[in-house]
């Protein structure tokens, strides 16, 4: 009997495993699968220092892995020791734990894949003579000599013969496969300065050359245009840097959603900072829909630990909160940038020249009204000197708006076209605003403002007014009736289903608060957005878009001028705040294609 061998009457005994057994169980958490291994082979070649990477796989890795590189290669002994249990030329004491560069640290990979596969490592110093290793089932390998370049090619074949219950859990071939390219793809995201070449069945499925940035990886993953509509992000804060890529809000749900993260090189999963990210694009996209987030974070190394998860896919933050609040601040700031609009065509104003260019840092709150210095809403200087004799006139008779001479030439010449869009030149191309769009995006960042700090101003009515409401309207008044207090409404119930309105907020001044009342407590019913917070965001999206001018609304130049400095003023003026565009840019470069000259 099993059991009698290692326990002594009631008292288990202690015994150490082979390091065999050992090295199995440590396989369990390193080696789940073909992709797991693929990704702690290229990592040892990353770490080898080496310049391009191939990696050939035959059915979904289940048969056969073969990472080959040009990095610095092992001497026989060293490539004898890599084999061994915490084997690791990385580091030396736990004192080098704290700011680890290398993604491998432990020693434990090469052990662990070969105590479950049948391995095979070459790996030469220089071009010239080198060394061959097999081995199988964590058996000490034989060790030969061989001829091959400088480097290293490691062969797995035959991953988990020796252990049919982890066998058993491995997917069809194409699924392997898919979870391979998953982990390739991420890899050449991180570094980008690595040829990766990789192939399946004899299929190539991806080259990919060396890249200067980022979108320029992006573009040879997934296409270049897939690449051109994304948005830079550039921020720092404090220690903190936040760079990358995200998707335009007008974009969202268009294409296969992809979130790549990565802290100091090294690319892990975190639900927190993902949230973060997501976060910052709340009232720019439907509740429901995720952008496509490619996010680079470096934070001092000392204030991470990368040594809490087994296959490293996780770290751990001390201070949590701020980081996360630097990844929504940076991504908000992105979009908050009149490059993150819409576009027409192809091209994107900025795209990938601008993105080559430093980026301005400036030190401010996520919540404060934008520099103004802001590239935001800049406008060309040509346009600045031509003048539009209308639109000084009436600016100059009912100046109520905006106060003239300051602002006058930051706002370049305004057109309404079909009473419904503004149009003006911009130093990168034709910009067109959508009236009502535009309008929404401003009075829903007023109204959240008067909601959340509570600074209404309202105005009591001559003439009070009634309203008689459906049941389920004033149902729907009831629920959120603090919310229309705090906006600046003063209303009372009057008997049966009727209320009486005695004081109303003045948003601007074509405002009709009955209609707008009416509106919104009839669009309203039979919401159960349970979460207060989720439920005045939902109101104040609804009043807003009730008070905004419609299309078909002619307005006058200064009214104009005035949404333009409204919506210059808010913090993401790019968006409604039902997921669509308030702008739509046709950049010159876009211009000059269609018209040959470029
Ligand atoms: P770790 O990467 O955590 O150090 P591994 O088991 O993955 O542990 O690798 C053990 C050691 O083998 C590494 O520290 C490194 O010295 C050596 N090694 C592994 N792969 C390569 C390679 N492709 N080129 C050069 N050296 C390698
Ligand atoms: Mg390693």
């Amino acid at each position: 009997m099993q059991r009698a061998d290692t326990t002594i009457g009631l008292v288990p005994v202690i015994s150490v495993l082979p390091s065999a057994v050992a090295d199995q169980i440590a396989a369990g958490e390193v080696v789940e699968r073909p992709a797991s291994v693929v990704k702690e082979l290229v990592e040892n070649s990353l770490d080898a220092g080496a310049h391009a990477v191939e990696i050939i796989v035959q059915e979904g890795g289940r048969a056969l892995i073969r990472v080959s590189d040009d990095g610095a290669g092992m001497d026989p002994d060293d490539a004898v020791l890599s084999l061994a249990r915490h084997g690791t030329s990385k580091i030396r004491t736990s004192a080098d734990l704290t700011g680890v560069r290398t993604f491998g640290f432990r020693g434990e990979a090469l052990p662990a894949i070969c105590s479950v596969s049948r391995i095979e490592i070459e790996t030469a110093l220089q071009d010239g003579s080198g060394t061959r290793l097999a081995a199988a089932g964590g058996a000490p390998p034989t060790v030969t000599q061989t001829q091959r370049r400088r480097g290293t090619t490691v062969s797995v074949s035959d991953l988990f013969y020796n252990s049919p219950a982890r066998a058993r859990f491995l997917r069809g071939s194409r699924s392997e496969w898919r979870a391979i390219s998953e982990v390739v793809m991420t890899l050449t995201l991180t570094r980008r300065d690595i040829r990766f070449d990789l192939s399946n069945d004899g299929r190539r499925a991806l080259t990919a050359p060396p890249a200067s940035s980022l979108r320029v990886r992006l573009g040879a993953l997934w296409g270049v245009q897939y690449a051109d509509g994304l948005l830079d992000v550039d921020d720092v804060a404090g220690p903190i840097h936040v760079s990358g890529l995200v998707e335009r809000p007008a974009n969202v749900g268009t294409a296969t959603r992809r979130v790549f993260l990565s802290v100091n090189g090294r690319a892990i999963r975190d639900a927190g900072l993902v949230r973060a990210a997501e976060a910052a694009y709340r009232s720019t996209i439907p509740a429901g829909t995720r952008p496509a987030l490619y996010l680079e974070v470096a934070v001092p190394v000392d204030s991470i630990d990368v040594n809490v998860h087994p296959a490293k896919a996780e770290i751990r933050f001390q201070d949590r909160w701020t980081v996360e609040r630097a990844v929504e601040r940076a991504v908000r700031r992105a979009l908050g940038t009149f490059d993150s609009s819409a576009s027409m065509g192809r091209s994107f104003f900025g795209g990938i020249a601008a993105a080559s260019e430093p980026v301005e840092v400036i030190e401010s709150d996520v919540l404060a009204p934008h520099a103004d210095d802001s590239p935001l809403f800049r406008v060309t200087s040509a346009s600045n000197d031509s003048v539009v004799g209308a639109v000084d006139e009436t600016e100059a008779r009912d100046g109520a708006a905006v106060d003239a001479t300051h602002e006058d030439r930051s706002i370049p010449p305004l057109m309404q076209l079909r009473r419904t869009y503004i149009m003006f030149e911009h130093e990168d191309g034709v910009v067109l605003i959508d009236q009502h769009s535009a309008h929404e995006r401003v009075l829903y960042e007023e109204f959240m403002h008067d909601i959340e700090k509570g600074s209404t101003s309202s105005q009591r009515l001559l003439l009070p007014f009634t309203l008689t409401l459906s049941a389920q309207e004033l149902e729907a008044f009831d629920r959120d009736r603090e919310y229309f207090d705090r906006l600046g409404f003063e209303i009372e119930p009057f008997g049966g289903n009727s209320l009486i309105v005695h004081a109303v907020p003045v948003p601007h001044p074509r405002f009709d608060a009955e209609r707008c009342l009416r509106d919104t407590l009839a669009s309203l019913t039979g919401d159960r957005t349970p979460s207060a917070h989720g439920r005045h965001e939902r109101l104040v999206a609804t009043i807003a878009c009730k008070a905004a001018v419609k299309g078909g609304d002619l307005l006058s130049a200064a009214e104009m001028r005035a949404l333009f400095v409204a919506l210059r003023d808010t913090n993401l003026p790019a968006h409604d705040v039902h997921g669509r565009s308030t702008i739509v840019q046709l950049a010159w470069s876009e211009v000059d294609r269609r018209f040959g000259r470029s």
